[in-house]
């Protein structure tokens, strides 16, 4: 790290999310400079493909000029307002009408954030004051799942079922819960169908609800394709078994699709591949293609209406952020869901998705890979130490971080969760770039095939 450079100055002054303080302060950072469609370059000029769109967000890929104009057009005529206390401005309306007529029928209001973390801290507040509302204050509790992600505020982060995100952090709070991750690879027992194991998932949900008692659970969160737990498809069945179970007992359904919505399954929203009927539903990332922070809830008009009616008893719904609907945003957000629709963009994700998975379908066979999985653009490859025991390398991560290091030197950005690799390009990929994305990481899979097989020397 040459010193006073970008690097040696990163390295001081900024502090990353994710990140291995003691290791950073040996490698520095990638510094990446500019991007392009499916490409990004970092400040060498090197190349890569961007096969995890950032953070599963940039659906439009990079350098999409459309959005800049969209942008630079708001800065000019209204940089900034906010929408708290009657205050509104036209892009946030229009977003906000957009999103009610392009999203699943029932989710009839919107409250917009600046990221999924603030989304799902509101889901936890409009269903506790709905409640509230209802005169059932008790009926409190929120049961996610183990290897959830809902992100990383106080909040979001008890939902979440991840322990890097609660270790260190005294958290969960104690009003979540967390049930079995819907990965039948990992936890189905020996011979269960996938069937089988929705329906024990559903059962087990049922028993956690009878046993804290159904007038305590406000509601049940799930990702419907979980993203950053290893991008983990759960049976066919599952969503509408767990479904039944939560409106048996008066149990809220909520769906965070900040990864899957907007076209990411070859469907506009999970919601439709799954046939999920929410009660609130979480959008964000690929919302702007993550040009602009936004993130928003959808609502019930059930829900809104319980709310509205006791706003004088309980005070006005006294949430919300400085941004909330920020003008640019919501002006961003608007322009890049019209070109998700113009160039067919969820169509796109259907098809290059085929290739996709049939691709990674490929590697099944190689002794380091354990299971191939995914749905439309979104895919993963987790790699164990034994194929027919299933056990995991140890420690877990290191063969994980072996491959998405030689990935990057083959010109591909992927992301290591331990010691699965996931895969999440844009929308926008052509099915020639889908075929260069799993050569080179063919060619990093065989390069850590080659350092296992000789003992993984330092
Ligand atoms: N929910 C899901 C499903 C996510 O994948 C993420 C982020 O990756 C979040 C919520 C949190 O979003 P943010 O990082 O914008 O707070």
């Amino acid at each position: 790290i040459l010193p006073n450079s970008l690097h040696a100055r990163d390295v001081a002054y900024q502090f990353h999310p994710y990140t291995n303080a003691r290791r950073h302060e040996r490698i520095g950072p990638m510094v990446i400079d500019r991007g392009s469609g499916v490409y990004v370059y970092d400040d060498q000029g090197r190349e890569y493909i961007e096969a995890l769109a950032g953070l599963w967000s940039v659906a439009v890929g990079f350098g999409e000029q459309r959005l800049v104009d969209a942008a630079t057009r708001q800065m000019a005529r209204l940089p900034y307002y906010h929408t708290f206390s009657h205050k509104s401005h036209e892009p946030s309306i229009e977003l906000a009408e957009k999103l009610v007529k392009m999203s699943p029928d029932g989710l009839d209001h919107v409250f917009f954030t600046n990221s999924g973390s603030e989304a799902n801290d509101t889901v936890v507040k409009l269903a506790w004051y709905y409640n509230n509302a209802l005169d059932r204050p008790q009926k409190k509790k929120f049961i996610a799942r183990n290897g959830g992600y809902h992100g990383i505020t106080v909040v979001a982060g008890s939902l979440t079922g991840l322990q890097v995100n609660q270790r260190g952090f005294d958290l969960p709070l104690p009003f979540v819960r967390h049930v079995t991750c819907p990965h039948h690879y990992r936890y189905a027992e020996a011979g269960e169908s996938e069937e089988a194991f929705a329906d024990r998932l559903a059962a087990e949900l049922e028993a956690t609800i009878l046993a804290e008692g159904p007038d305590t659970v406000a509601a049940f969160i799930g990702e419907p394709v979980m993203g950053a737990g290893g991008v983990l498809v759960p049976p066919r069945t599952y969503w509408q078994k767990v479904q039944e179970v939560c409106r048996r007992y008066d149990v809220l359904v909520v769906a965070d699709e900040v990864i899957n919505g907007f076209g990411r399954l070859g469907t506009l929203f999970a919601c439709e591949t799954f046939d999920i009927k929410p009660d609130l539903l979480v959008v964000s990332k690929q919302i702007t293609s993550s040009y602009q922070p936004l993130a928003a809830v959808l609502f019930s008009d059930a829900v809104y209406q319980a709310i509205a009616d006791q706003t004088e008893r309980l005070g006005n719904f006294g949430h919300g952020f400085t941004a909330s609907g920020h003008p640019v945003a919501t002006a961003v957000g608007l322009e890049n869901l019209a070109i998700i629709e113009e160039r067919g963009l969820v169509a796109n994700a259907a098809k290059v998705g085929a290739r996709l998975q049939a691709g990674l379908a490929t590697f099944a066979d190689h002794p380091l890979v354990g299971e191939v999985r995914g749905i439309g653009l979104i895919g993963a490859v987790e790699l164990v130490a034994d194929k027919a025991t299933k056990a995991k390398f140890d420690p877990p991560g290191k063969v994980g971080l072996y491959l998405f290091e030689r990935a990057q030197e083959h010109g591909l950005i992927v992301r290591a969760i331990a010691d699965t690799i996931a895969f999440c390009p844009p929308l926008i990929i052509t099915e020639a770039q889908i075929d260069e994305v799993l050569a080179r990481f063919g060619r990093a899979l065989d390069d850590t095939q080659a350092w296992v097989v000789a003992g993984m020397p330092a």
